[in-house]
């Protein structure tokens, strides 16, 4: 049989090798450290762990990463197996001893027979002649590959930075302040037209909060960010501020085109859009709102914008260097480029965010390339399940135009019904949501994936 190629021996990489190799297939993996180094990367073991050593919360039955470490588990992970057999005590996290971990995956690797190991960087997109080939270059793609991918695909599809704005869950929105609409009610369906929500300041709140944001502490720019201008596109709030008290009365809080119902007569002095995330419509992002503030400081900030004092964060903003594609644009629901079906990307470059949905998006691209090397067809998992919630978002439920990376969150699952008698409390309807993924994943790994 012919064999898989992955290029990048990451998180994702490392378990996509893996999973095709347990599946009796033969992988080659293409590792460029240390031949060519990262500004992140120390060593040249496998998955290894840039920054923090945790995979977050454990808790299966509250939590969506932690149902992700379940569902991972289930699945035979390596990255999962490592994780617990180095794990270190943090309460319900689950923290690793990183040094321990990465070795212990690299062993692994090293140790199976159908993992070949070839050091070196590849350069470009592979020609079809490799056949099936798993891009898992992560946010530190290399150069080269990265202006190859940019060819193959187009200008607009790779990104190199996180601008990111923060994300609030709708139903933490006070809707007795907040009112949906479109400004200048543009939208030809209903869709369009319920895609904004609308918070309104009057000018004692526009001032308050301009000097909220001047105030705020801000994340410094390390120096690797500083050689990478940010365009004027995506500034920083509070770097617009600094522009001019009024900069952002002018920019992303215009209060144009759009009338308060319940203030009727009365003028906005600003309005702060909200622009919904995703196609359930569970998740909203502040529009314009890329941020370098602490992330105690967003909070306690973005909440005293009228209508968002209770709001729950699905993630917060920053900005931060990344090398990730528009897969909603460019990717099937298998996880190919459309235009090189014989091309799969996994992990952070797909535009997942972090450690586990990273090594999950490699899981799932490792099992999909293994069904289509056997001439199986098998669906993706269903939205209901973590893994089937990140799939669907980054190929097809997320907004292309605005698309952003994304964490593990229940906005991006289905809601889960009401019971009888009202809506279940919040621990309740996690348990909800834990519950019904744990069966569906039980039942889309038993149908042979
Ligand atoms: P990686 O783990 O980065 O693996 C990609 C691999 O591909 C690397 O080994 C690289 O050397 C190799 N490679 C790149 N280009 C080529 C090429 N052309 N040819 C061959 N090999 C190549 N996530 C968290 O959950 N917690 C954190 O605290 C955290 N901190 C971070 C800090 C920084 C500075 C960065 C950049 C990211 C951070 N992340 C963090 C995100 C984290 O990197 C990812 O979640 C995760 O490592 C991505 O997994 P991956 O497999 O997609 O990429």
């Amino acid at each position: 049989t012919k064999p898989i190629h992955i290029i990048g021996g990451g998180m994702a990489g490392s378990e996509a090798a893996w999973q095709i190799a347990t599946a009796g297939l033969p992988v080659i993996l293409h590792e460029m450290r240390p031949n060519v180094e990262t500004f992140a990367h120390q060593t040249q073991d496998f998955a290894e762990l840039v920054c923090s050593n945790s995979f977050r919360s454990d808790d299966h039955e509250a939590n969506a990463v932690g149902l992700l470490h379940w569902e991972m588990r289930a699945a035979n992970s390596l990255i999962m197996e490592m994780g617990d057999e180095h794990a270190l005590p943090a309460g319900s996290a689950l923290a690793v001893d990183r040094d321990a971990f990465s070795a212990g995956v690299s062993k692994r690797i090293l140790a199976h027979e159908n993992i070949t190991i070839e050091r070196g960087e590849i350069s470009e997109i592979p020609s079809d002649d490799w056949g099936q080939t798993i891009i898992a270059t992560g946010p530190l793609t290399s150069q080269s590959l990265a202006n190859s991918i940019l060819e193959n695909t187009d200008q607009a599809s790779l990104a190199f930075f996180d601008a990111i704005a923060p994300i609030i869950h709708a139903d933490s929105i006070d809707m007795s302040k907040a009112w949906m609409q479109s400004r200048y009610d543009k939208g030809d369906t209903e869709e369009e037209r319920t895609a904004y929500l609308n918070c309104p300041m009057d000018e004692q709140q526009y001032n308050d909060f301009i000097d909220a944001l001047l105030a705020a502490e801000k994340t410094e720019f390390k120096d690797w960010e500083k050689d990478t201008p940010y365009f004027d596109g995506c500034l920083p709030i509070e770097v617009m501020a600094e522009r001019g008290r009024e900069t952002l009365r002018w920019g992303p809080m215009k209060p144009v085109g759009l009338t308060n119902p319940h203030q009727p007569g009365i003028k906005a002095h600003a309005v702060v859009q909200l622009r919904r995330d995703n196609a359930l419509g569970t998740l909203f992002n502040i529009v314009g709102f890329q941020t370098k503030m602490k992330y105690g400081e967003q909070t306690r900030v973005l909440r005293t914008i009228p209508g968002l004092e209770e709001a729950e964060f699905a993630r917060l903003g920053g900005i931060h260097r990344n090398t990730f594609i528009n897969s909603p644009l460019l990717l099937d629901d298998q996880m190919r480029l459309k235009s090189r079906p014989n091309i799969r990307f996994a992990g952070q470059i797909t535009g997942v965010e972090g450690y586990v949905e990273s090594a999950a998006m490699g899981l799932l691209a490792g099992r999909l390339a293994v069904a289509q090397a056997q001439g199986r067809d098998i669906e993706t998992p269903r939205n209901t399940t973590a893994m089937g919630a990140l799939i669907t978002h980054i190929t097809g439920g997320a907004d292309a135009k605005t698309f952003q990376p994304m964490n593990v969150n229940f906005g991006l699952f289905p809601p889960v019904e009401n019971i009888k008698g009202g809506r279940r409390n919040r621990k309740e309807r996690y348990k909800a949501y834990t519950d019904r993924a744990k069966a569906d994943w039980s039942d889309w790994l038993q149908q042979g994936a």
